[in-house]
């Protein structure tokens, strides 16, 4: 089943040039999807506008396409959806929907804060896909920092533990490509 990607980036779409700090050989091992046989995680760490979110819908699509269930969602968004199923005493079919997809694109941990009755919702669901299923995160916040995020603590750290065990980080540091044209113009 296709997911509802918020756009079709694709990636003949994306400029390696642009990012040079981005390993093309290693994205394209993303493609081949042997990271969902094994059940490891992918995270891409980095700023605004230097690809994240391309690039995890560039390998959701390919995962897509081979018939792997697939669905992307923003954490903020995945997180209102189990609060109001929680309200609504359906919580554990929902968190059993999220962890069946063999991939689940959870894009932009940290840009909103977490509380920490929410991020104890978010961490059933990591501890449900946890060594079972593949999940690609997208972040803008240092691994340190994620206790600010959610505010626990605790919590925080049992949440990035199971992420981090079987994953394959891909840091991205660069400039902006939303606002490269400005950035070419100040250069000129
Ligand atoms: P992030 O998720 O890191 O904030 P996005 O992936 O949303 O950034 O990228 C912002 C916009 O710029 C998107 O429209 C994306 O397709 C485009 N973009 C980013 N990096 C590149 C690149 N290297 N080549 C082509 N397009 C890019
Ligand atoms: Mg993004």
């Amino acid at each position: 089943k296709v997911g509802a990607f918020p756009h079709r980036k694709e990636l003949k779409d994306f400029d390696f040039t642009f990012q040079p700090s981005i390993n093309q050989e290693q994205i394209l091992d993303f493609l081949t999807l042997r990271f969902i046989e094994q059940k490891e995680n992918i995270v891409f760490l980095g700023p605004s506008g230097v690809g994240k979110t391309h690039l995890a819908t560039s390998i959701g699509i390919a995962a897509a396409k081979k018939r792997t269930s697939t669905y992307f969602i923003k954490c903020h968004e995945l997180i209102q959806n189990l609060k109001k199923a929680l309200l609504e005493n359906r919580l554990e079919s929902r968190l059993k929907h999220y962890s069946k997809y063999k991939l689940l694109i959870i894009d932009e941990i940290g840009y909103l804060p977490i509380d920490t009755e929410d991020a104890k919702l978010f961490f059933q669901l990591i501890d449900m896909r946890y060594e079972k299923k593949s999940t690609i995160f997208t972040t803008n916040i240092n691994f340190k920092a994620w206790d600010e995020v959610f505010q626990e603590p605790k919590l925080a750290n049992a949440i990035l533990d199971r992420i981090l065990h079987h994953a394959t980080v891909v840091p991205i540091v660069g400039d902006s490509y939303r606002i490269k044209d400005y950035l070419d113009k100040e250069s000129e």
